[in-house]
C-alpha cells in the first residue's frame, strides 16, 4: 500500500565514468556553498550578539521589592501551586521585630528557588502572585555546563537594592491602570531614586 506519492523507484543503472569520479556532484555541491557566501547569514554571533526580543518575551524571573526596598514576597506559595512544571520551591519564615525594612509582610520567603531547567517560562507564577512580587523579565537565562547552577535562589532572583528592574513596559494597559489604584498600595514598584517612606501594613 502506498501512503504518499513521494516514493521513488531506485535505479540500478551502472554509473558512467564522469559519475564515478564524482566531480560534477562535488562542483554542484560547491556551487551551493559559494551561493550561500553572498547571502545574508541566518545566524548571529551569539553570545557576542543577541537578537532583539519582543517586550513581552518571558525570560528570567525577578523577585521585586516594594517602594521602600522591602521584599514583597510573603511566601504564600501560590506561584508554586500555579507552576505547571513544579519548578518553584520555598521555605517560609516569620519576620522578627526590626526586620520591617527587609520584608514587607509578617511572613517572608527565607528560601526561594526556581529550577530553570524545569521552568517553561509560561508566566503563570507572575499571574498567580497576589503581591506583585514575581515577574518574568526580558533577560535570557545564561547557559552553563553544571545542572546545579540552574537552581536560582534569592541571591540571583531578588531585585538589587541599587537599581530597579523595570517591568512596566511588559504589562498591559489594564494592569498599569490597576497599579495606580491607591487601594492597592502594594502594587507600587520600588524606585531607588525616590526617598523611602514608612512601610504601610496590608
Ligand atoms: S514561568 Fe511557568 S514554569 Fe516557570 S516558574 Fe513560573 S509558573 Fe513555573
Ligand atoms: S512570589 Fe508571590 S505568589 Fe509566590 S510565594 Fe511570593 S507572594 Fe506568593
Amino acid at each position: 500500500m502506498q501512503l504518499t506519492n513521494r516514493s521513488k523507484i531506485v535505479s540500478n543503472k551502472k554509473m558512467t565514468l564522469v559519475e564515478k569520479i564524482y566531480l560534477p556532484a562535488v562542483l554542484s555541491g560547491m556551487s551551493i556553498t559559494v551561493k550561500h557566501l553572498f547571502k545574508k547569514p541566518a545566524t548571529i554571533d551569539y553570545p557576542k550578539k543577541t537578537r532583539e526580543m519582543a517586550v513581552i518575551f518571558r525570560g528570567q524571573h525577578v523577585l521585586k521589592r516594594d517602594e521602600n526596598g522591602a521584599e514583597r514576597c510573603t511566601a504564600c506559595g501560590l506561584c508554586a501551586v500555579a507552576c505547571p512544571a513544579e519548578a518553584i520551591t520555598m521555605t517560609a519564615a516569620e519576620r522578627k521585630p526590626g526586620e520591617e525594612k527587609l520584608y514587607r509582610e509578617e511572613k517572608y520567603a527565607a528560601v526561594y528557588e526556581i529550577n530553570m531547567l524545569r521552568c517553561i517560562f509560561c508566566g503563570l507564577c507572575e499571574e498567580a502572585c497576589p503581591k506583585e512580587a514575581i515577574f518574568l523579565t526580558d533577560k535570557t537565562v545564561p547557559s552553563t555546563f553544571e545542572r546545579d547552577e540552574f537552581l536560582y535562589g534569592k541571591s540571583i532572583l531578588t531585585e538589587p537594592l541599587n537599581s530597579t528592574v523595570d517591568v512596566s513596559k511588559r504589562q498591559t494597559k489594564d494592569t498599569l491602570e490597576f497599579k495606580k489604584d491607591p487601594h492597592f498600595a502594594h502594587n507600587i514598584l520600588f524606585d531607588p531614586t525616590k526617598p523611602s517612606k514608612k512601610s504601610t501594613k496590608h
